[in-house]
């Protein structure tokens, strides 16, 4: 797959949307151009060994600061990858309307081949050659988890910035996807895999668009693939699960799992917890070829592994009727022309798995303001509702039970993020809708990118560099 060029499959699709917007082509080009690109290599002692670690920070665009998106730790990282996943957040943080500019990170390593220890080396001396040269900070650039790291390396990152930095008061909103005792916010791991569910159900709510699908309205019932089980595919499958779906089959690297009557999520993370693997877990047919299991019958695919999973040449055999990019670029255009003729709709990645960035958002914002979310509001919400149900009470002269009473609480900071994130990508997918519906023949992923490009057109023009 070495000659699928990823960050031309992302200018392809802004080529795209941009014959339905109105700006210049040099505004276009600029949009679509990486404002900065740094490679690093660098040394690190393994063991009795020095290893040059290759290693990137791609800023995409800086229309507005600071720039945003995670860190990856991949042996398949490249300049071509980093630079698409870069251009993708650009595009993303535009469609949720979250007020950053996208950037990327990698690093070339697989993880699974070094110790903690070695990885908090590793981990530590990128942060250092980030900050060497203003590519992380608050107000510049602010990394997040991807592929391969998670709250373990931001607290690393936040801590070393923390050290170069103290006197800076704002330090913590250097990096998302902390764990709340360095700073993170609650419902930030799950957060792309909710923000997968909101998005398919908001899709699937639309009883017109159902119809030409030949599908009911609602996701309750709908049989669901996930591909990848990673952070975003457990959430996703999980919360899909929670709300009625049925999960039918599970795709990991080392092989695919299905049962046609439903996989419990819960039961399966727990084997894998255990056993390293979701091989020969008991309750469904193992299937070898991992990659063959998304061409199963389903009413909706999800790709939440990496890019490039369907091409030209598994396109044809794929029968969902829908398909959710959970990972960042999992389709290629080939594919997606071949797809759109069969009367596939595709929710794509720069809409669909932008829940991780918008509560990245909020993370970020609840590092600036030093408080958490809820509070100052929480204790008084819960004793106005009180009063309420006291009044109620008074004045109907019936009781109101304990159970009906508990359901009434102020709002935790939980509650808040998942508030913001639901809302978000409901409003969200209605826009692009209505995009899709008044152009007529263009995909929805061209609608999405119709969207983030009016919004980031717009931007440039106020700014005045385009007098
Ligand atoms: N890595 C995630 C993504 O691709 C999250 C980025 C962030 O939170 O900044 O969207």
């Amino acid at each position: 797959m070495s000659d699928i060029k990823f960050f031309q499959n992302v200018q392809t699709y802004v080529d795209q949307a941009a014959a339905f917007t109105n700006f210049p082509k040099g505004l276009i080009d600029q949009i679509k151009a990486c404002n900065a690109v740094y490679q690093i290599n660098f040394p690190v002692k393994i063991g009795d060994r020095i290893e040059v670690i290759e290693a990137y920070r791609v800023q995409h665009s800086h229309h507005k600061l600071p720039t945003k998106g995670g860190i990856r730790y991949s042996d398949m990282v490249n300049q071509d990858e980093v630079m698409a996943l870069a251009a993708l957040m650009t595009y993303k943080c535009s469609v949720v309307d979250v007020p950053f500019g996208g950037a990327k990170g990698g690093i070339k390593i697989n993880p699974k081949n070094y110790t903690v220890e070695q990885l908090e080396k590793i981990t530590r001396r990128y942060t250092f050659e980030l900050i060497k040269k203003g590519f992380i900070g608050p107000s510049l650039d602010v990394p997040a988890p991807d592929y391969g790291t998670g709250e373990r390396e931001m607290s690393w990152i936040v801590d070393t910035y923390i050290q170069f930095n103290p006197s800076q008061i704002d330090a913590a909103g250097c990096v998302t996807g902390k764990p709340i005792s360095q700073g993170g916010v609650h419902g930030r791991t799950e957060a792309t895999g909710r923000g997968v569910f909101y998005g398919l159900r908001q899709a699937c709510s639309h009883a017109e668009d159902m119809k030409k699908l030949g599908l009911t309205v609602g996701i309750e019932g709908k049989k669901v693939i996930v591909q990848g089980f990673g952070n975003v595919g457990y959430y996703t499958s999980k919360v899909m699960q929670e709300n009625g779906a049925i999960i039918v089959g599970i795709a990991e690297f080392e092989g695919g799992l299905y049962n046609a009557k439903g996989i419990d999520i819960e039961d399966l993370k727990k084997y894998q917890l255990e056993n390293k693997t979701i091989r020969d877990y008991p309750k469904a047919k193992f299937i070898k070829h991992s990659n063959l299991l998304m061409e199963h019958e389903c009413d909706i695919l999800v790709p939440a592994a990496l890019e490039n999973q369907i091409t030209k040449e598994n396109a044809p055999r794929i029968k969902a009727k829908i398909i959710g990019e959970g990972a960042n670029g999992p389709i290629t255009p080939e594919a997606e022309s071949i797809l759109l003729k069969k009367g596939t709709l595709i929710v794509p990645d720069l809409y669909l798995n932008a829940g991780g960035v918008t509560v990245s958002y909020f993370e970020w914002l609840k590092n600036l303001s030093h408080v958490s979310f809820g509070r100052l509001d929480h204790r008084f919400q819960e004793s106005s509702f009180n009063q309420l149900m006291n009044m109620i009470e008074k004045n109907t002269g019936k009781k109101i039970s304990k159970s009906e009473r508990d359901v009434i609480h102020g709002a935790s900071e939980l509650d808040l993020v998942r508030s913001g994130l639901e809302d978000t990508m409901i409003h969200s997918y209605e826009n692009i809708h209505e995009i899709w519906k008044k152009h007529k023949k263009i995909s929805f992923r061209t609608a999405a990118y119709v969207n983030a490009l009016n919004k980031i057109g717009a931007s440039y023009m106020e700014l005045g560099v385009f007098p």
